[in-house]
C-alpha cells in the first residue's frame, strides 16, 4: 500500500485516503472482487483508478454517462493518466485508432458505454491484452425497478464468465437494500467484499420551508444565500421549468432549462453551460442530473415535493460534491400534497405498485412535517443509525426548532366543518367557511348557514393551510379519487373527532436566513488583498479551462484555490502541500501560480 499512497500524492495531489478507499483499493489492487456503496462525492472514482495504476494491464470502466466519461477522462489527462473512451461520441476513424493504441498498451484506463462494451469486436479485442479490472460505475442500472434501468446492464455478467480472472468492483450511491440485493445478484457478485460507506453527507444543509409565493422565496433564498453560484432548481412539469428558467432570467440571473421534452441539441448545450462556466442556475425536471458530477454545486433548490426520499436525497445530494458547504432547500405546500396523492391515485399502475408509492409518499411527507433533526430522519430510513446524539445541527430543525402546538380542537373544527359541507370542498373553500368569508361560493352553497361557519375566525388564513396541510400529511383528511381536490374524512379522523386523539401540529416557521452566503463563510475571512487573490486565480482558470476545452474544475477545484488563497505558496516545494496540486499539475501550472500569487 506505500504504493498507493504514493499515487495518491504525487499523481492525484491528494495527501490522504478518504474513509474505506485505502481498504478499497488494497482489496482490489490485490484481485478481489467488491461492491462500493458510497454517496454522491464520496471518492468513488480512486477507488478504480488507483489500482488501474497499481495492476499490469487497462482497466475497464462501463459507465452509461457519455459525458461523465469524457470529464473524467479529460481530468485523468490533466493528471497525466493515459486514458481514453470508447463510445458513440467518436467517429469510426477515432474509435480504430483507440483500439489500435488500446492494443499496444498505451492505455491504464479505457472507459466504454455498456452496448459497446457488449458487441463481439469489443469482446474479442479486450480478451488480446492483460486486463488490470473492471469497474461497473452506477452498478444500480441492473435495477429493473430503479429509474436508471438499462437493460444492457444485466449482460454485464458475461464479463466475469469470460474473464473468471480478473478482479471486477461494482459502484453506486444508491443506498436501499432492495437495489444492493439485485446488483450482487445480476452481476454474479455473491463473493465480492461488499464496502458500505456513511450515507451522511455532513456538508449538506437541509430546509424545507412552507410554501407561499415560491417564485419569491426562491429568488429570496438564490440573492441571500447563493449570489453567483452554480446550482440546480427542480420543478415537476416541463412547463414550470421553463417558466421558472425565463422568470429567474428576468431577474437577470444566469438560468438555463433542461428538461425531457426539449431537443438533444438544446439540452446539452444547456448542460455544457451548467458544467463549464461558473455560476449558472440549471432549471430542470428529474430528467437532469444522473451523471453529473459537477464538483462545486452549491444549492439544489426543489419547487416541487418529490415522490419519495429516495428521489430527494439522490438529487439533493448532486449538491457539495467538493465537500464544501452546500444547501439543500425546498417549498412544500398543500398543494403538493395533493398534486402527489392524485398523480398516485390516478395512475394506471396496478394496486401494488400504487401501494408502494404511497408509501413513499408517506415517508417524504413525514420528514418534510418532522419536528426532529432532518438529517437523523434521512439516515434511519436508509437504515443507518446514527450515534447516540440525534441532532446534526445543520439542518433548518436543528438550527432553528419548530415549535408544536395542540391543535386538536382546530383540527376538530377543520373536520366537523369538510363533514358539514358533504366532503366535496378543498381546503381554500373549507378556509373561507371557517374563518366566515362571504364568497360567491360561500353563499350559493348556503354555507354561510352552517354550524361551521365562521368558527374558525381566530387563525389566520396561513395558520389555516398548514393546518389543512398537515392534516392531510398525516392522513387526517384525504383527497377524493375524482381529482377535484376535495377534502374527505378519514378512519384516522374518527378518533379525532370523538376527543380520543390529541393532534400536535408545527407551528409555522419563517424562511431564515442561518448565515451569511455560504460562500461567504469563507469570504468573511479574507481581506481585500485574499479577494483580489481569489479573482486572479479565478480569472486564470477559466482562461486556461477555455484554452484545454474542460470544465474550470478540472483545471483546479475550488477547493484547490481557497487552499491557494490561504497557504499563499512561493516555492514548487510548498505549492506540493496544497490538495489537488500532484506532480503533472506542478510541472504544468507551477510557474503560473507562483506568478499570480508573487503578489500576495
Ligand atoms: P463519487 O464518484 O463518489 O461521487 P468522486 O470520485 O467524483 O465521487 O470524488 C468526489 C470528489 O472528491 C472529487 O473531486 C475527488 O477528486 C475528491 N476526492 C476523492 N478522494 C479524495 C481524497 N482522498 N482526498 C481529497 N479529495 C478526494
Ligand atoms: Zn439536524
Amino acid at each position: 500500500m506505500p504504493k498507493a499512497l504514493s499515487i495518491l500524492k504525487e499523481v492525484f495531489g491528494y495527501p490522504a485516503f478518504r474513509g474505506q478507499q485505502a481498504e478499497i483499493i488494497a482489496h482490489l489492487a490485490n484481485g478481489g472482487d467488491c461492491l462500493v456503496l458510497m454517496p454522491t462525492g464520496g471518492g468513488k472514482s480512486l477507488c478504480y483508478q488507483i489500482p488501474a495504476l497499481l495492476r499490469d494491464g487497462v482497466a475497464v470502466v462501463i459507465s452509461p454517462l457519455i459525458a461523465l466519461m469524457q470529464n473524467q477522462v479529460a481530468a485523468l489527462h490533466e493528471i497525466g493518466v493515459r486514458a481514453a473512451v470508447l463510445n458513440s461520441s467518436l467517429s469510426s476513424q477515432e474509435a480504430i485508432i483507440v483500439e489500435q493504441k488500446l492494443l499496444a498498451g498505451e492505455y491504464d484506463l479505457l472507459y466504454v458505454a455498456p452496448e459497446r462494451l457488449l458487441t463481439t469486436r469489443f469482446l474479442h479485442l479486450i480478451a488480446r491484452i492483460p486486463i488490470a479490472l473492471f469497474a461497473i460505475d452506477e452498478a444500480h442500472c441492473v435495477s429493473q425497478w430503479g429509474h436508471d434501468f438499462r437493460p444492457e446492464y444485466i449482460q454485464l455478467s458475461v464479463l466475469h464468465e469470460r474473464f473468471p480472472d480478473v478482479p471486477r468492483i461494482a459502484l453506486t450511491a444508491t443506498a436501499d437494500m432492495d437495489t444492493r440485493k439485485e446488483i450482487i445478484e445480476r452481476l454474479g457478485l455473491d463473493e465480492a467484499r461488499i464496502f458500505v460507506s456513511s450515507f451522511d453527507r455532513p456538508n449538506i444543509r437541509y430546509q424545507i420551508i412552507d410554501k407561499t409565493n415560491s417564485r419569491a422565496q426562491l429568488l429570496t433564498f438564490l440573492r441571500t444565500e447563493h449570489s453567483g453560484d452554480a446550482g440546480i432548481v427542480y420543478c415537476l412539469s416541463r412547463k414550470k421549468v421553463e417558466e421558472t428558467a425565463a422568470w429567474l432570467t428576468a431577474q437577470g440571473l444566469r438560468a438555463v432549462a433542461y428538461h425531457a421534452g426539449m431537443s438533444m441539441q438544446e439540452r446539452s448545450l444547456n448542460q455544457e453551460r451548467f458544467l463549464r462556466e461558473e455560476g449558472i442556475v440549471m432549471v430542470a425536471t428529474i430528467a437532469f442530473g444522473m451523471g453529473i458530477d459537477k464538483p462545486d454545486v452549491r444549492f439544489v433548490a426543489h419547487l416541487d415535493l418529490p415522490k419519495s426520499i429516495e428521489g430527494y436525497y439522490q438529487e439533493t445530494g448532486r449538491a457539495g460534491r467538493d465537500g464544501q458547504a452546500a444547501n439543500a432547500w425546498m417549498v412544500y405546500g398543500l398543494g403538493d400534497v395533493i398534486q402527489q396523492r392524485r398523480m398516485i391515485e390516478e395512475s394506471e399502475a396496478q394496486l401494488k405498485f400504487k401501494q408502494v408509492a404511497a408509501r413513499k409518499l408517506e415517508a417524504m411527507l413525514s420528514l418534510c412535517e418532522t419536528t426532529t433533526c432532518r438529517r437523523f430522519r434521512i439516515l434511519r430510513y436508509f437504515g443507518e443509525t446514527t450515534d447516540d446524539t440525534t441532532a446534526c445541527g445543520n439542518c433548518d430543525v436543528c438550527l432553528n426548532p419548530p415549535q408544536v402546538w395542540d391543535a386538536t380542537v382546530e383540527v376538530q373544527k377543520a373536520l366537523s366543518c369538510a363533514y358539514r359541507t358533504g366532503q366535496n370542498f378543498g381546503a381554500g373553500h373549507l378556509i373561507d367557511v371557517l374563518r366566515g368569508n362571504l364568497t360567491q361560493r360561500v353563499k350559493e352553497w348556503n354555507h354561510d348557514r352552517v354550524s361551521t361557519f365562521g368558527i374558525g375566525k381566530d387563525l389566520h388564513e396561513r395558520t389555516w393551510r398548514a393546518v389543512f396541510r398537515q392534516m392531510v400529511a398525516l392522513g387526517l383528511l384525504t383527497t377524493d379519487n375524482e381529482g377535484h381536490g376535495s377534502l374527505n374524512l378519514t378512519v384516522a379522523s374518527r378518533a379525532v373527532l370523538k376527543g380520543q386523539q390529541t393532534v400536535y401540529l408545527r407551528q409555522q416557521t419563517k424562511q431564515k436566513r442561518f448565515s451569511e452566503s455560504r460562500q461567504g463563510d469563507d469570504f468573511a475571512l479574507l481581506d481585500s488583498t485574499e479577494r483580489h487573490l481569489w479573482e486572479q486565480l479565478r480569472i486564470w482558470r477559466a482562461k486556461t479551462a477555455k484554452e484545454h476545452g474542460v470544465p474550470a474544475y478540472v483545471i483546479f477545484h475550488d477547493t484547490t484555490l481557497r487552499e491557494l488563497v490561504r497557504l499563499c505558496p512561493q516555492t514548487e516545494d510548498e505549492l506540493r502541500q496544497v490538495t489537488g496540486i500532484g506532480v503533472r499539475k506542478l510541472d504544468k501550472y507551477g510557474n503560473h501560480l507562483i506568478e499570480i500569487l508573487r503578489n500576495c
